[in-house]
């Protein structure tokens, strides 16, 4: 039996939806631009995950201006804090895209609510959509939005991307360097931390410096989740995580997505295609060293505008991937813990 082909994935982000309002593409076509639609996923076995609205997320030209190149990596300037009124109507534009996206679909896709929905998708074929918002700029201070959000299929929520805001702040892209960065959450980030835990939105600290991180550990009574980042003993980017903060996820019983860009994983930082699969397999097991292997899973970046490992390409290049693992010792139990159990564990643990 082929178990690749039969391995559901669950991915922890993409900002596919974002890069399908630039790119004027189709989500049920087939394209060589960028690396997540509808018939590639069925290939790759995708079967869902969280897709991301990050408001004024900058494009990839714009965020390759941003870097310094320095002798030992890169340094980018802090990203300013984001306009809250456009931010939320671009947010609107990019859900309104998602539900008529879901509807177009006749049943081929879902926005998923509940564990329930998302199971079922699973076992049906239907490419389930957890619906993530990378920065929360669209939700006002008062938390009028959140409810809003939530009633609408908001059930994942990244306080801040890579740029300070009203509930705390994002770490800038440097390397290498802690994500010790700066200051940790706002009065209204930790009443924003009470209220997604009362309204059963996963709290997800991808981009939040390590200060903010600790603050939400602090407070949340949820599992901690990352959903997209790698080991920061590995490649020392402020944005990966460092051993402490692994030892605080599994003691939450959280998960870590891995991060599938080559420049926040391998070593030197290079954004080199060119790079073997192996190196994303040290960074797992390096997680699950350090986490266990219930608490880990992927969490690709697709369509971030990121470098990829040439052998992985896109989406429909999953299954390499699962083969690599499998190759290097991971039996049928721990590539369907990895591959989906995991991400389904915690959004039991975490959803209401
Ligand atoms: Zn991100």
């Amino acid at each position: 039996m082929n178990v690749t082909r039969q391995l559901p994935i669950l991915d922890g982000h993409n900002d596919t939806l974002l890069r399908l309002a630039s790119e004027e593409r189709s989500f049920f076509v087939e394209s060589e631009q960028g690396q997540l639609d509808l018939p590639r996923a069925r290939r790759g076995g995708f079967a869902g995950g969280f897709f991301a609205i990050c408001p004024a997320a900058p494009s990839s030209a714009e965020m390759r201006e941003h870097l310094i190149i320095t002798e030992t990596g890169y340094e980018g300037r802090p990203f300013p804090a984001a306009d809250p009124v456009s931010a939320q109507q671009q947010t609107m534009a990019v859900a309104a895209r998602l539900f008529r996206l879901e509807a177009e679909s006749r049943g081929q896709v879902k926005v998923v609510r509940t564990v329930d929905e998302l199971e079922d998708c699973l076992q049906k074929g239907v490419l389930a959509i957890i619906l993530h918002f990378e920065g929360a700029e669209a939700i006002d201070e008062q938390l009028d939005a959140l409810e809003v959000f939530y009633q609408a299929g908001l059930r994942s929520l990244g306080m801040v991307w890579s740029r300070p805001n009203a509930f705390g702040h994002g770490v800038p892209f440097k390397f290498p360097h802690s994500p010790d960065t700066g200051p940790g959450l706002t009065p209204a980030g930790r009443e924003l931390v009470r209220a997604c835990n009362r309204l059963g939105i996963l709290l997800d600290l991808a981009h939040i410096n390590e200060q903010g991180f600790w603050d939400v550990a602090q407070l949340s009574e949820a599992p901690l989740v990352v959903t997209h980042a790698a080991a920061h003993a590995l490649c020392s980017s402020t944005r990966n995580l460092t051993d402490s903060q692994l030892a605080a996820i599994k003691a939450s019983e959280g998960i870590v997505g891995l991060n599938f860009e080559v420049a926040n994983l391998r070593a030197d930082a290079n954004e080199e295609p060119d790079t073997p699969l192996a190196v994303m397999i040290q960074h797992i097991d390096h997680l699950v060293a350090h986490l266990g292997i219930n608490g880990v899973g992927f969490g690709s970046d697709f369509d971030g505008g990121i470098t990829v490992a040439h052998e992985l390409t896109d989406v429909a290049g999953l299954p390499r991937l699962i083969v690599a693992l499998r190759e290097h010792g991971y039996d049928d139990a721990s590539l369907r813990t990895l591959s989906h159990e995991n991400w389904l564990r915690v959004l039991r643990m975490t959803w209401r």
